[in-house]
């Protein structure tokens, strides 16, 4: 018998269909493509940044076998390094705020990360969930040296080399060089730092778009020169007060600042036309995408990031109370 050959977690992990939704396309005259993130193994584009960072550690020497992977998140990256810790053996501590949806945390534990739930708060606050992550990664390293690895994904640029060397790459070549533009939020930064760069090496007139959600700094940021941020958005994993190491010198064109009210009813569009579940930020990611598709005008290829599944946020996103708490509906099926 040949010797079955089979593949690797993490061999699984990129590589996602390039996604074209049919009606936003149909309706704008360009094509708007968005990148199916939400089917890596761990659920989310964020399965990226996690392979990236552990096999950037193993080749530092970073990460000895065994060692513990300890990180600060809104619960996707750990969710990844926990997915990809397990399969290749190294046991993970996930430090998150205490106001990301249950969904994430269930996950987690399930998954079975040692879990550590913090009070949210400002990141020039020591409390702050990454700041703890540091830590707890720092006090295990006292205790036995060399035995934990703090991912730092907001600062370790591990991160956006990844996307650049994968995202951008598979965009490039799935649009056969055809892509005028890319657009997405921001949370480290990692992604949008990476396919702005790795798409821009291929083509200068590449336009790079970025989707800000209410409630962070970076589309005054890119309008004003100042960090300020104003009101607030359900989306999670997204929006930053500051500027990480991932996203510094990052060629951004065109930001646009997208409301709740114009993201979340999109969510639900894209459930009801095109058959995709998709979390909050990709909401925004799309939101940003038609936008784009009018400034540019018919005729272009745009393409966005679906980063998870609307199913990890069931008790926000299909919660008339909560949706209601932050001035939003229900989409019509269930809102009867
Ligand atoms: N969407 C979701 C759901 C996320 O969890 C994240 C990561 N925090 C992002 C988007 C943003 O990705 P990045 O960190 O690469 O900016």
């Amino acid at each position: 018998m040949t010797e079955l050959k089979g593949m690797r977690l993490t061999d699984r992990i990129g590589k996602t269909p390039l996604i074209r939704l049919n009606r936003l396309s149909d309706e704008t005259g360009c094509e708007i493509l968005g990148k199916a993130e939400f089917m890596n193994p761990g659920g989310s584009v964020k399965d990226r940044a996690a392979l990236g960072i552990v096999r950037d550690a193993e080749a530092k020497g970073l990460l000895r076998p065994g060692g513990t992977i300890v990180e600060g998140t809104a619960g996707n990256t750990g969710i990844g390094l926990t997915v990809v810790g397990n399969s290749l053996g190294y046991p993970t501590v996930i430090v998150m705020p205490d106001n990301q949806s249950q969904d994430k945390v269930d996950t987690l534990k399930a998954l079975g990360a040692d879990v550590r739930l913090v009070p949210a708060c400002p990141f020039k606050d020591p409390g702050h969930f990454v700041h703890q992550s540091r830590r707890i990664a720092e006090e295990l390293n006292e205790k036995d040296p060399g035995s934990a690895l703090w991912a730092n994904q907001f600062d370790n640029v591990a991160n956006r080399v990844f996307h650049e060397a994968t995202t951008a790459q598979e965009i490039w070549d799935e649009t056969n060089g055809e892509v005028d533009a890319f657009i997405c939020a921001v949370g480290t930064g990692g992604t949008l730092a990476g396919i702005s760069r790795g798409l821009k090496a291929h083509s200068a007139d590449v336009t790079i778009g970025i989707s800000d959600p209410t409630g962070s700094a970076l589309f005054n940021y890119f309008t004003t020169g100042e960090l300020k941020a104003e009101g607030g958005s359900i989306s999670e994993g997204i929006g930053t007060s500051r500027i990480t190491d991932n996203f510094a010198d990052t060629v951004v064109d065109i930001p646009y600042q997208i409301p709740d009210s114009e993201s979340v009813p999109l969510v639900y569009d894209m459930i009801r036309y095109e058959g995709l579940c998709l979390g909050g930020s990709s909401g925004v990611n799309v939101a940003g995408a038609i936008r784009l598709a009018k400034e540019l005008g018919p005729g272009h290829v745009i393409t966005t990031i679906l980063c998870d599944s609307g199913l990890r946020y069931r008790e926000r996103l299909f919660n008339r109370e909560f949706l209601a708490s932050k001035g939003l509906e229900l989409p019509d099926w269930l809102s009867v």
